[in-house]
């Protein structure tokens, strides 16, 4: 069996970019210079114009920490972003998919009615569960105020 002696980080961020670098590959950077997984969840970004990106940001906790100095050093504001994960009932087909994954038994099969429970109490927010829905039900809610 295998241990990583490195500790990881998941952490969504908010990031506002002044003009002079939103056409910057600094995001890129993150992954090619610090070895840090991304995944961008929101952007607005224009040439020239001020930025905003929203960001989930994965990997060692070193890296993580040198990445964020990174971008703060190119001028970049760097919030991280308290998020929840919210389900759209309208949405879910019950697919059940979910339930395989999700490491806290938020989402769980009722035997029953043969429907999946969402408990939004039980969910530490991993963010799993949105990247297998076929259908986009689970969704990530910033909190904070930020995009
Ligand atoms: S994967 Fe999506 S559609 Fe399937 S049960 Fe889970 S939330 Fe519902
Ligand atoms: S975000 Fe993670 S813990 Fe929460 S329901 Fe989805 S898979 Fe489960």
């Amino acid at each position: 069996m295998q241990a990583s002696s490195e500790k990881k980080q998941r952490k969504v961020v908010y990031l506002t970019f002044p003009p002079e670098s939103s056409n910057k590959p600094v995001v890129c950077d993150l992954a090619r210079v610090y070895g840090l997984d991304f995944s961008i969840l929101k952007a607005q970004i224009t040439p020239r114009h001020e930025g905003q990106m929203t960001l989930e940001l994965s990997g060692p906790a070193e890296a993580f920490e040198a990445g964020l100095n990174y971008l703060r050093d190119q001028g970049i504001g760097v919030t991280p972003a308290a998020h929840r994960i919210s389900r759209d009932e309208d949405s879910c087909i019950h697919c059940g998919v979910c339930t395989a994954l999700c490491p806290t038994k938020a989402l769980s099969l009722d035997i029953e009615t043969r429907l999946v429970i969402f408990d939004d109490e039980a969910c530490s927010a991993c963010g799993m569960c949105t990247k297998v829905c076929p259908v986009a039900a689970m969704d990530i809610l910033l909190e904070n105020g930020v995009m």
